[in-house]
């Protein structure tokens, strides 16, 4: 049975409540939307903490980002939740935090595209970095268009994280993954560097998401997750986002 619009609210409070318990948003940063029906989404407001909120705080917009109703004011970058939803006719809820680690990548200009734990090839093969846009502009969005019908978690330059999916929990439960990999990922290069798995492996990984029942978008991508041998003979065990370009023009050429 779908949730009614009482149950959605008291969600996306609840989420709200994790995602600043978690530390992955200061003050009044961050926001969480889902998607009421085919016109309207209920979002979170702008000038509230996200950990603080009431159900009656949130505020349902239409799909241009227009406030229907609500006595709050409209989040600056509701453009990013009505970008998605109008891309992605599966996707019910979506995200966006600011969590530190996963940020500090976004930061370095550096995607987390690397085969290094089995749970995140098979479930988001790996994170994009969009590039960088200023917030409250459509300019936020832009970088994210190549990416989001192929993902469904980005990493945002100079700015955070965007995680989407079927509910608020799993698309938060996205951010979750995403944060722990940006975690595991920075104790792994602190400790002499990741030792990425080879292609062989991650084949039978994203092989196994159809027994896992998992259905992710970015299965098909070259270089995502990208294997050992794809490493670069740099002698980093990472790769810029020039060579992540480089890496997958050389694969779609060879796929003639
Ligand atoms: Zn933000």
């Amino acid at each position: 049975m779908p949730l009614t619009e009482k149950e959605h609210r008291q969600n996306i409070v609840e989420v709200g409540r994790m995602v600043y318990a978690k530390g992955w948003v200061a003050s009044n940063d961050g926001n969480i939307s889902i998607r009421l029906d085919e016109n309207r989404i209920l979002a979170t407001p702008t000038g509230v903490s996200k950990g603080m909120m009431q159900p009656d705080d949130l505020i349902v917009c239409d799909l241009s980002g227009n406030k229907i109703e609500g006595r709050r004011e409209r989040t600056s970058e509701i453009a990013m939740h009505t970008t998605v939803y109008s891309m992605r006719p599966d996707v019910q809820a979506v995200v966006h935090a600011h969590p530190p680690v996963a940020t500090g990548f976004a930061v370095a200009g550096r995607a987390l595209n690397l085969a290094i734990c089995p749970e995140v090839v098979i479930g988001l093969g790996c994170v994009p970095l969009a590039e960088y846009g200023l917030p409250g502009t459509p300019a936020v969005t832009e970088g994210m268009l190549p990416y989001i019908p192929k993902f469904d978690a980005l990493l945002m330059a100079n700015h955070g994280a965007l995680c989407y999916g079927e509910d608020v929990f799993q698309a938060f439960f996205k951010m979750e993954t995403l944060e722990h990999i940006a975690r595991i990922t920075l104790v792994a290069e602190l400790l002499g560097g990741p030792k990425v798995l080879p292609r062989v492996e991650v084949d039978k990984l994203l092989d196994s998401r159809s027994r896992y029942g998992i259905k992710s978008r970015s299965g098909d991508e070259p270089g995502c997750p990208i294997a050992a041998e794809e490493v670069q003979p740099s002698g980093r065990y990472w790769v810029t986002r020039e060579e992540l370009i480089a890496l997958v023009d050389e694969a779609v050429r060879a796929r003639g």
